[in-house]
């Protein structure tokens, strides 16, 4: 594999897929250009070497259709701002021959979003698993994402992936395109280098005590997650609307309260396993019950375990957040994944935000902190704290599915693992 630091792009063309998948207003004007801000040191490193770019992305879900909502014309204006030069639009990113053959060195051409093709997610259109020919479907469309990987792949001289957003999906673009380059010309951009150190921070490199947060909706989607950090952490907070699950697998009274019936005995496994392992379990206490699933609903303080009827939790209580956040500030390697209430609310931030602001003291005192999963970075966001944590992480799923310890086929093909 080779690397985007010492590697010299001059007169070379690099084919760079990144995350260009931004937040749109209904005029198609950005509304939050982060993932933009994301991919800038590695464009602008191959601009500055003398090399040229043939940028690819996709927006949206399209779903194998062009469609004018997830065109990436729109926001072609905001890339060739950010990078400081003009830049060039294909229309359809498969018959962008010409005009990436024109390209010379230290211009750019953007192209239109890959998943106007059906091809760039290689799953067959139009036919369901259990229809009979949809293995044949399949096989057929694995083909056509070849070649459609290997025509994107004829454009350029070299490969670059920094779109770990995507990183989880085995898509023409993030991963079948790099069999077409050899070792020395394919290689990971800054941003998921970044992205992989901080994973790796986390799941080898752990300094002690090390503490995962874990909050959101549901234990069933956070479950796998759950089971493989088991193994590492010294603390597992687990905290949101989890916390009723739990409390009504202990014989608790949840009220309203979100709880998942059907896994409330996988509860009671996640508490035994933890005692086995030796890891403690940190769960809410006290919450912030609401008669309404609002921001002015009425509230009160009380156990998590004696909700009334007709109320639910949707924050954590004064008592659990003084818990959590003295196991943070002891913490010297901290991972946190959803927020402990409906952040959403101004009314129900406060189990959240005594999270965060305990993350931000552990992190002054020589912690590492990695902040990833969509909530919980819209909620370090929300607070303004983003900068002073170690690390926030662009990727939600792939973020997700590295923790789990799976292997990342965006970073598998690149590294050749
Ligand atoms: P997830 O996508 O699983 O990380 O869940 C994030 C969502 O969980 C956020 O939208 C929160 O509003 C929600 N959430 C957190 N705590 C609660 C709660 N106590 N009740 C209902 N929803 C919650």
């Amino acid at each position: 594999m080779a690397n985007i630091d010492s590697f010299n792009f001059a007169g070379k063309k690099a084919l760079v897929r990144v995350d260009f998948n931004v937040p749109l207003d209904e005029n198609g004007h950005i509304t939050d250009d982060t993932r933009i801000r994301g991919a800038l040191p590695t464009l602008k490193k191959i601009l500055n070497d003398g090399g040229s770019l043939i940028i690819m992305s996709h927006m949206g879900k399209p779903k194998g259709k062009v469609n004018p909502k997830y065109s990436l014309s729109q926001i072609k204006d905001a890339v060739a701002k950010a990078l400081g030069t003009d830049v060039a639009f294909a229309e359809d990113c498969a018959t962008a021959d010409a005009m990436a053959a024109d390209l010379k060195p230290g211009q750019a051409l953007l192209l239109e979003n890959l998943r106007f093709h059906p091809e760039e997610e290689g799953k067959p259109v139009g036919i369901d698993k259990e229809d009979p020919g949809y293995d044949a479907a399949k096989k057929e469309m694995k083909a056509r994402q070849k070649d459609f990987a290997k025509h994107l792949a004829s454009y350029a001289d070299v490969y670059v992936n920094d779109a770990f957003g995507t990183a989880h999906r085995r898509h023409a673009s993030t991963a079948v395109v790099a069999d077409f380059f050899d070792n020395e010309h394919k290689m990971l951009g800054y941003l998921m280098e970044k992205e992989v150190k901080a994973v790796d921070n986390v799941l080898n490199n752990i300094k002690r005590p090390f503490t995962a947060i874990m909050g959101g909706s549901k234990v069933s989607t956070k479950i796998g997650i759950i089971e493989n950090l088991m193994d590492k952490v010294d603390n597992l907070i687990l905290c949101g609307g989890m916390t009723y699950t739990f409390a009504k697998a202990q014989g608790g009274h949840v009220g309203n309260s979100i709880c998942e019936n059907d896994k409330l005995d996988l509860a009671l496994d996640i508490m035994k396993k933890a005692q086995e392992k030796g890891v403690n379990l940190v769960l809410g206490t006290d919450c912030v019950a609401a008669d309404a699933f609002s921001n002015d609903a009425h509230t009160q303080i009380c156990s998590a375990m004696d909700i009334p009827d007709g109320w639910e939790g949707l924050d954590a209580g004064p008592e659990t957040r003084e818990k959590f956040a003295e196991v943070i500030r002891s913490s010297k390697t901290i991972l946190w994944n959803g927020p402990a209430g409906v952040f959403e609310f101004d009314n129900f931030t406060a189990g959240s935000r005594a999270i965060a602001d305990a993350v931000v003291e552990a992190t002054k005192n020589g912690a590492f902190s990695l902040v990833g999963g969509g909530d919980s970075v819209a909620c370090v966001n929300k607070f303004g704290l983003a900068d002073e944590v170690s690390y926030v992480s662009t990727g939600g799923g792939a973020l997700l599915e590295a923790i789990e310890g799976k292997v990342l086929p965006g970073i598998a093909a690149i590294k050749g693992e």
